[in-house]
């Protein structure tokens, strides 16, 4: 008889400082409120409603405040995340501004692997909460530059792009779809026709469409990509090795690669709106709500908007949600400044023009 293999790594102080950390991510969970829901002005005979989801007021200002927290908690119950081991993450800005949050929360490092063409205040902020900025030129080699600092640091490579989909609890747990529907329940339109969202990790659409999916809903879910983007070439052809040459000019979505986290199957329908149309539709809810938002939101906008045009020429009433992302505030030196726009060589005029005659028209080609 051979006698018993035991290998015992049972860590006492390892178990109780998890279980401090998660206490405190569920205490930042149990004191924040939900985000708001907001009507969008439609001309009133249309019989549409437009709703944004306003994720901007989370405590660190967008959608990535739910995904850091899912991702924090997934890797402290996986034992990834150790004390003294800092936390690192490749990043187009806001997830890190998030994740940068909750390490500070947790008492570990963060350092952020980003584009150098990320937005200054997206910077600042991060430094705000504490972490650090890593800068890289070619935005293509976040992940490998990530995965290497991990290995150097003996740090948790987070992963976003990978486990965005997974960390996230799609079946409910106040999620964005399940807040969503909660929200409309008093409306006259309480099914949504669709709800648009926009992809960077791809795990809010994924979240969306599985809820949508599991509680029984009609409801569409609309992707809307900006220009330069693999997800929607990935999702036509329904091939994920697909590639692009060119970063994506709206922060936060449109990738070069379709991430994993991304769920093809799941989505209904993708439009790629362009880059233009995207500024135009940003600059025209500013001026006719005073709200500014951040790129990805205009990008969404521009989609709620054909979809209601679609809606009203099929003679059809009902309602569409849409994202607001994160606020106008971090992009002032880019979509909110004509030079930025005139150097990138867009000219949003055309598309807002378009805007407005949609608005006494209905129709927006
Ligand atoms: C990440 C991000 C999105 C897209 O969300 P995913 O869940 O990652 O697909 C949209 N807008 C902004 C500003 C983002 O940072």
């Amino acid at each position: 008889m051979g006698s018993t293999v035991d290998v015992n790594r049972y860590d006492a102080s390892h178990r109780e400082w998890v279980a401090e950390s998660v206490r405190r991510i569920k205490a930042e969970a149990n004191r924040s409120a939900d985000t708001n829901l907001i009507a969008v002005p439609l001309p009133a005979e249309w019989n549409i409603d437009l709703y944004l989801k306003d994720e901007s007021t989370h405590p660190t200002g967008s959608l990535k405040h739910r995904l850091a927290r899912s991702l924090f908690l997934y890797g402290l119950c996986n034992g990834w995340i150790r004390r003294d081991a800092p936390v690192i993450e490749a990043s187009s800005g806001s997830t890190a501004v998030s994740e940068a949050y909750f390490a500070g929360l947790i008492g570990v490092g963060f350092i952020a692997v980003m584009a150098e063409s990320t937005s200054r205040q997206k910077i600042e902020l991060i430094e705000r909460e504490g972490g650090t900025c890593h800068l890289v030129a070619d935005p293509s080699r976040v992940y490998d530059v990530a995965q290497q600092l991990a290995v150097e640091t003996g740090g948790h490579y987070m992963d976003q792009f990978t486990f965005a989909e997974r960390a996230t609890d799609w079946r409910g747990n106040n999620n964005i779809a399940e807040s969503i529907f909660a929200q409309l329940a008093l409306e006259r339109f309480p099914e949504p026709e669709w709800i648009v969202a926009t992809a960077g990790t791809g795990g809010t659409s994924a979240t969306i469409a599985r809820y949508l999916a599991y509680t029984g809903r009609r409801t569409g879910v609309c992707v809307a990509d900006p220009e330069n983007s693999a997800f929607f070439p990935g999702w036509q052809q329904r091939d994920r090795t697909v590639r692009t040459d060119t970063g994506s000019r709206i922060e936060g979505i449109g990738r070069q690669r379709v991430e994993p986290s991304f769920l093809p199957t799941a989505i209904d329908r993708m439009m790629v709106v362009p880059d233009a149309a995207t500024i135009a539709a940003l600059r025209h809810l500013e001026a006719a709500t005073g709200r500014r938002v951040g790129g990805s939101t205009g990008t969404g906008l521009w989609a709620a908007y054909r979809l209601c045009a679609e809606m009203l020429g099929a003679g059809r009433t009902g309602s569409i949600v849409t994202l607001l992302c994160d606020p106008g505030d971090r992009y002032l030196d880019k979509y909110y400044s004509d030079a930025w726009v005139d150097d990138a060589g867009l000219d949003p005029a055309p598309y807002r023009a378009r805007l407005d005659a949609f608005l006494r028209t209905g129709e927006l080609p």
